[in-house]
């Protein structure tokens, strides 16, 4: 399978249909990025970020912010949330025998996510686990190294994960690797997911500001602007 990528805001995107991205992710190495409008506000401030994001080898759009953009520009993308396709990697690979690393989130919250996880899948195979509240970054890279998983989840919230992932891949080459936020803390259930009423409407993000006020300050004015810019990029820019 070819990737087929679309640009927004001069940012790469794979046009992949959910399932696609699944058997895309499981049968090809490297770094999957779920991209959102706050990464690309990021990379527009941060070279090495936006050189990433460009290098990554796969990016689906995690949220409903970049499928508005990218329908905007013409561009018939849906979104794939991190936290689902986290799990069916997760799922995908234990079944095929394969190993998998978790790093981030706090420790108890780590561990209730293995825990909870391994109670699902019962050939989940952990080989390395470590919480995301570490600055000794070298020496958990040797050990995961040392592990040497096939998949790796690495949940610190972006970009650290994704500057994290992209130091792992000189030290494991083969292993597909995905940053995937707060997902460690939905799989142990110390956090919701929005009801599915949300999910359906694009509007998880408007749930997950109602029930932790302090992101609002993530989304405003960041969203607004960002459909702004997509906007001149179409309207204006062609
Ligand atoms: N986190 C971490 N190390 C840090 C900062 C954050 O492991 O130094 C974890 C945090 O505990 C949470 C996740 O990273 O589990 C960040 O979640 P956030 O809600 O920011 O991510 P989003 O889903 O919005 O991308």
């Amino acid at each position: 399978m070819d990737r087929v990528l679309v640009k927004i805001l001069g940012y790469e995107v794979d046009s992949f249909t959910y399932d696609e991205a699944l058997e895309y992710a499981f049968a090809n190495s490297g770094q999957i990025v779920t991209i959102n409008p706050e990464m690309i506000e990021t990379a527009r401030k941060n070279d090495d970020f936006a050189k990433l994001l460009n290098g990554a080898e796969l990016v689906v759009p995690d949220g409903v912010g970049v499928e508005i953009g990218l329908k905007i520009l013409g561009h018939k993308v849906k979104r794939i949330p991190g936290v689902e396709l986290g799990k069916a990697l997760i799922i995908k690979f234990s079944k095929a025998g394969k190993s998998v690393a978790l790093i981030g989130a706090k420790p108890d919250v780590v561990d209730l996510a293995a825990k909870n996880l391994k109670d699902e899948i019962p050939e989940l195979n952990i080989v390395y686990k470590h919480d995301g509240y570490f600055d000794n970054d070298n020496e958990i890279i040797e050990q995961v190294s040392k592990a040497s998983p096939d998949l790796v989840l690495v949940a610190l919230g972006s970009p650290k994960q994704e500057f994290f992932i992209k130091s792992l891949k000189d030290v494991l080459p083969k292993a597909t690797m995905i940053g995937l936020g707060g997902s460690f803390d939905v799989w142990a259930g110390v956090v919701n997911r929005a009801p599915k009423i949300y999910q359906k409407l694009g509007l998880e993000w408007l749930y997950r500001t109602i029930k932790e006020p302090q992101r609002f300050k993530r989304i405003f004015p960041t969203l607004p602007l960002f459909v702004l810019r997509v906007c001149k990029e179409r309207f204006i820019c062609r």
